[in-house]
């Protein structure tokens, strides 16, 4: 095999681990595949986001764009934060949410709000030379009845003087699942957003949320829904139907597919995502697609 397909073989081999969310220790996940995404990111894919990110903001410069979910070492993902961070900025993003998971028993609330510490510290103690600091926010995945459900908070929640807040507020999500109704109720007083993300996708456990059950008892309440997922692989407009926002995202366990599908907002009329969302005028907007193919055949075969 020359050089080139043994590069290719490779790029395939790891983002169809990546792609197919494989249930391995992420320890062993670390190990097998950060070097293999690494090489992907570097040989070809990194720079083809990020020439499509700097066309799509010339042709709308008053959009903000940016990942909504993804996960780093805090909980499932393979990466850290600081290298989720500097590489979203390196791509061109304008804000990213980190959603670690949160769910008794085996996602504990303590890591995801030391993620959210984190993200805090990498603003303050902003580490990649060249590049502005990218715009965060608390977050995380939380496991409901019904599903997963994203909670954002208001940018106040990433300071240290607020986690105990957090803390006291959401500890009991360490003991027993909720339901989703409830779960997003919880997110108001913090000034923050509920987002429906992978709807219809079922797993052997509570994942993606019936759009039937979203119809019926969620309008009105969650704020927002995944309409374009590049690692789930589909493109819809469920946001329409049920009055919600459209969210673009990635679900990126691997620091290799951020950026690839992304949520905008108009920065003339909304201060923040937050306000765009609850305004309900965001979109969701597909950026690159060089690796839905592979990614798709990877979810038929793993
Ligand atoms: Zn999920
Ligand atoms: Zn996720």
């Amino acid at each position: 095999m020359n050089r080139r397909g043994f590069l290719k073989s490779i790029a395939g081999f790891s983002i169809a681990l990546a792609g197919a969310q494989l249930a391995i220790p992420v320890t062993a996940k670390c190990k097998m595949i950060a070097p293999l995404t690494d090489l992907v990111g570097k040989t070809f894919l990194d720079q083809r986001i990020k020439d499509n990110i700097a066309k799509f903001k010339q042709d709308n410069p008053h959009l903000k764009i940016g990942e909504t979910h993804c996960h780093s070492i805090f909980s499932d993902g393979t990466y850290s934060v600081d290298k989720i961070m500097g590489r979203a900025a390196r791509l061109g993003l304008d804000f990213m949410i980190i959603t670690e998971h949160v769910q008794p028993h085996l996602y504990p609330l303590e890591h995801a709000l030391a993620s959210i510490k984190e993200r805090g510290r990498c603003c303050d103690e902003w580490n990649h030379p060249g590049l502005d600091p990218i715009d965060v926010y608390p977050a995380f995945e939380l496991s409901t009845l019904q599903g997963h459900l994203i909670l954002v908070m208001d940018k106040d929640y990433l300071k240290p003087k607020f986690l105990g807040e957090l803390k006291t507020r959401f500890s009991h999500l360490d003991q027993k699942m909720i339901s989703m109704e409830d779960s997003a109720k919880m997110v108001q007083p913090l000034g923050g957003v509920s987002i429906i993300p992978h709807p219809e996708r079922e797993r052997a456990y509570p994942f993606g949320v019936p759009i039937s059950f979203a119809r019926q008892y969620l309008t009105g309440l969650v704020d927002a829904i995944e309409d374009i997922s590049t690692g789930h692989g589909y493109e819809e407009n469920y946001s329409q139907e049920l009055g919600m926002a459209s969210i673009g995202s990635s679900d990126d366990h691997f620091n290799l597919i951020i950026g690839t599908t992304v949520t905008g907002y108009d920065s003339r009329k909304h201060k923040n995502l937050l306000s765009a969302i609850k305004a309900r005028e965001t979109l969701a907007v597909k950026i690159n697609e060089s690796l839905d193919d592979i990614l798709g055949m990877a979810r038929l075969v793993l």
